[in-house]
């Protein structure tokens, strides 16, 4: 992309409304734009971040055999009377009328609907086990919307039900989702912690919250420190594996971990006191266990083995794909702006010219941008006549990892200036070598 042609309203100005520098930063760099209180317009850059967001998720959803389905925003209000969540759900639940007075509500969350498709189409234990997941536009009506996309109204979700036949099989999807969610986490360059969790409305015993270490965050949480040396890294596990699931989840999940709602300070003191930690923490995740809470009342059954129709156990498991954009600026930023990890950035790296008209230096740069796209990778190129302080100026708000410096002064000599964002340190290299350390930073071959 040449960002002459691009759409990225950059405001000079730090908005007034922002507490947080993740809402900071997403206001000043374009990112997004408020519609009204908790609701936003995606704009191309914010954009093109969450569909990357989306994309992992998808990958590692497909990974660990979950299917997608969409399931709609408005939803009859009929199925949430047959659970009884109707009327549980309170002011969060927003609700409306259609023109013939049936009552409808903008989805919080689609365990009714998705069981209501289960016991439509599902009638045998040989079509178990089976998990569907969406990414969809939820609405809760928070009370105080805030941090930007932290804490929406509106907001954009992977909401994924299991649905098998005995507790053991239940459980074991629990434990998958554990590990895929691990998975998809550090791709995006976060260490996001399982903790032991309160169920809340959706009810349920077996619960593990996902929190983003960050000292903006809305939890108290309470860890031994032993627990963020762990990485799940590209290890190869058999999602089918019981017991490969089984071992990931003991392994991440048996040091002190909670949130303030289960903390239990006599169980905390017996980690050793160096260890013991207290910090702020996003939520990013929530996998719950809850057995046969909808299937019961809503009839999803199946036949087993000897022909009796059963309720089926169940779980449901949440990932804040929006709220991650937040979460992961919050937890990889600096005082010039955000500094993206490479799994989720926007554009692979940026191209800026020092000397726009220049007849070498544009040759130069629209033959890295040439090549860079060759290799399927995305370049932003910083074609406008600007100086080059204002350059690197919106490069650092922006955050691309990488950074391309094209001068004639360095072109004189064969070379021109790779940057990293994160680091800050430069090295000057023929522009070829630059396209191949890019292109292996992002797993591309090289031409
Ligand atoms: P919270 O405790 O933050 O209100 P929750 O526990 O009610 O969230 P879940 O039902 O577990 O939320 O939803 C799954 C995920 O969706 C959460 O882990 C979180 O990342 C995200 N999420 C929930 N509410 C919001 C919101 N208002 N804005 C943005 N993301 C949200
Ligand atoms: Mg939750």
């Amino acid at each position: 992309m040449r960002l002459s042609r691009y759409f990225m309203p950059v405001l000079k100005e730090t908005p007034a409304e922002a507490q947080i520098v993740s809402h900071r930063y997403m206001l000043r760099a374009g990112m997004i734009k408020q519609a009204s209180a908790g609701i936003y317009s995606w704009l191309p850059l914010g954009f093109k971040v969450l569909r990357k967001i989306e994309d992992i998720v998808h990958e590692e959803q497909a990974r660990a055999g979950h299917i997608a389905i969409q399931m709609p925003t408005l939803q009859s209000a009929d199925l949430w009377r047959e659970s009884g969540r109707y009327d549980d759900y309170g002011q969060e639940m927003l609700r409306m009328k259609d023109r013939h007075g049936r009552d409808m509500l903008f989805t919080p969350t689609a365990e009714e609907l998705v069981t209501d498709i289960f016991r439509s189409h599902v009638g045998s234990y040989k079509d178990l086990p089976l998990t569907l997941y969406q990414i969809q536009w939820k609405f809760r009506d928070e009370i105080r919307p805030r941090f930007g996309v932290m804490r929406g109204r509106e907001f954009y979700m992977k909401d994924g039900y299991n649905f098998d036949l005995t507790k053991e099989d239940a459980l074991h999807a629990y434990n998958r989702h554990l590990v895929s969610y691990l998975r998809t986490y550090e791709r995006m360059g976060l260490q996001a912690i399982p903790m032991r969790a309160d169920s809340g409305p959706i009810g349920g015993d077996d619960t593990h919250e996902f929190l983003v270490l960050a000292d903006t965050g809305e939890s108290e949480v309470f860890y031994d420190s032993e627990i963020t040396d762990l990485k799940f890294g590209d290890r190869e596990i058999d999602y089918d594996s019981h017991e490969q699931c089984q071992a990931v989840l003991e392994e991440f999940t048996s040091r002190y971990a909670r949130t303030d709602e289960t903390h239990d300070e006599a169980l905390f003191n017996e980690v050793p006191e160096e260890r013991r930690r207290t910090a702020r923490g996003i939520e990013v995740g929530q996998i719950f266990y809850f057995g046969t809470k909808y299937s019961e009342p809503m009839g999803a059954t199946v036949a087993d083995a000897d022909g009796n129709r059963v309720p089926v156990h169940m779980g449901s498991h949440g990932i804040g794909v929006s709220r991650l954009l937040g979460a992961i600026i919050e937890a990889s930023h600096d005082d010039k702006g955000i500094i993206w990890p490479e799994g989720v950035t926007p554009f692979h790296c940026g191209i800026v010219n020092l000397k726009q008209g220049d007849d070498e230096a544009d040759a130069a740069c629209e033959a890295l941008y040439a090549s860079l796209t060759a290799l399927g990778l995305e370049p932003l190129y910083d074609d406008r006549s600007e100086r080059a302080g204002a350059k690197f100026a919106g490069m650092d708000l922006i955050g691309l990892p990488w950074r391309i410096t094209v001068g004639p002064r360095g072109l004189k000599n064969g070379v021109v200036e790779l940057t990293s964002r994160r680091t800050g340190e430069s090295e000057e290299l023929p522009p070829e070598q630059a396209i191949e350390r890019i292109a292996q930073i992002y797993g591309r071959a090289s031409v």
